[in-house]
């Protein structure tokens, strides 16, 4: 069996035509959404992320600004920077990408974001309002997990579900976002016993644990839908070849450039899973994708225009 592919891009296409018809609408009411990216530092994998969320925007016709204070700013400064973001009437969502230079108190910053522009979800009030399943705005991996399960008409009501990781970003959202689909849920961490047995029960698997090929072909039980959110960078070789040895094509590009991006779920999973959302072009551009939905849905709620973009 080979499992049917969750196309991240093309997923992605289909809510950009839709987010282009809000957009053009919104501009019809004399309104642009808007999106403040604050990158502290010069992290490349960060540059990289605000770079492609920018270039989202652009093509999409938003509006965005870029703040990059240096690696040794303070967290006086960022909680300035926030507040002026904040009281800026045409900055609809307010994104501090993350990590932040370890001086910085990251809570404190993620906190002072108004819970109306908190477009990635992470403040305390987005948080109560997931958990008791307000209407709000959701963390945007997750939400995009749940926007491909929902596309791919995977059936989650009813379904175990389990979810590999508890983080405040990923795991913990996604299993509430599972729970209030009616899924079955089990969330699994690096201190659960026998994962394997876990997981051959489940029929909908999301890993997002940062292990790369982790989780294997025989734990996954066959027919099940699996959403690889993991993305690790593999530079050794000989894990690489173990990791690919059924891909050759991959491991052709691994040889010729040095890295391959691997998820948290192992290749191999493709001959088991019904559904399997590749590492990369799964996950990842629904991110970005999610982040853009939900700048459109904070301008409209933020300026009491009524329903809500793509998905959420
Ligand atoms: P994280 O904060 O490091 O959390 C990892 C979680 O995995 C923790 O809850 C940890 O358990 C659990 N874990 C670690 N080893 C485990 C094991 N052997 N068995 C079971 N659970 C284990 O990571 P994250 O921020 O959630 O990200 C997870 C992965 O998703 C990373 O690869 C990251 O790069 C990727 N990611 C991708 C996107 C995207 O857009 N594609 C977005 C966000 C994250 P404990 O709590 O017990 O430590």
């Amino acid at each position: 069996m080979t499992a049917q592919i969750l196309d991240g891009l093309k997923i992605r296409d289909e809510i950009f035509v839709e987010l282009k018809g809000e957009i053009l609408k919104l501009s019809g009411q004399g309104i642009r959404p808007g999106l403040a990216a604050v990158l502290a530092g010069e992290n490349p994998a960060s540059q990289l992320y605000v770079k492609s969320k920018i270039a989202a925007c652009e093509e999409l016709g938003m509006a965005s600004w870029l703040h990059t204070p240096p690696a040794n700013v303070t967290t006086e400064y960022m909680l300035q920077l926030i507040k002026d973001l904040n009281e800026d009437d045409n900055v609809d969502g307010i994104l501090v990408q993350l990590p932040l230079p370890g001086q910085i108190d990251s809570k404190k910053v993620l906190q002072a974001v108004d819970p109306a522009k908190d477009v990635d979800g992470f403040h305390p009030m987005s948080l109560g309002k997931l958990v008791s399943n307000r209407p709000g705005l959701v963390a945007c991996t997750p939400a995009g997990c749940m926007e491909m399960l929902r596309r791919y008409k995977i059936s989650i009501e009813g379904a175990n579900a389990v979810v590999l990781g508890r983080s405040d970003i990923v795991g913990k959202p996604m299993a509430l976002l599972l729970m209030h689909a009616n899924a079955t849920v089990t969330i699994c961490h690096s201190k659960t016993r026998d994962i394997a047995d876990v997981l051959r029960r489940a029929d909908i698997v999301v890993a997002a644990m940062g292990k790369a090929g982790y989780v294997r072909a025989d734990w996954i039980r066959p027919g099940a839908a699996v959403i690889d959110v993991g993305t690790n960078k593999v530079t050794d070789a000989a894990e690489a070849e173990k990791l690919l040895k059924n891909f050759p094509q991959r491991l052709e590009k691994f040889r010729a450039k040095g890295n391959v991006l691997i998820g948290d779920v192992h290749p191999d999973v493709l001959f088991t899973a019904g559904a399997l959302s590749p590492v990369p072009g799964g996950v990842g551009p629904m991110t970005i994708t999610m982040l853009m939905s939900n700048t459109v849905k904070a301008a409209k709620l933020r300026r009491g225009k009524s329903s809500v973009v793509a998905g959420q």
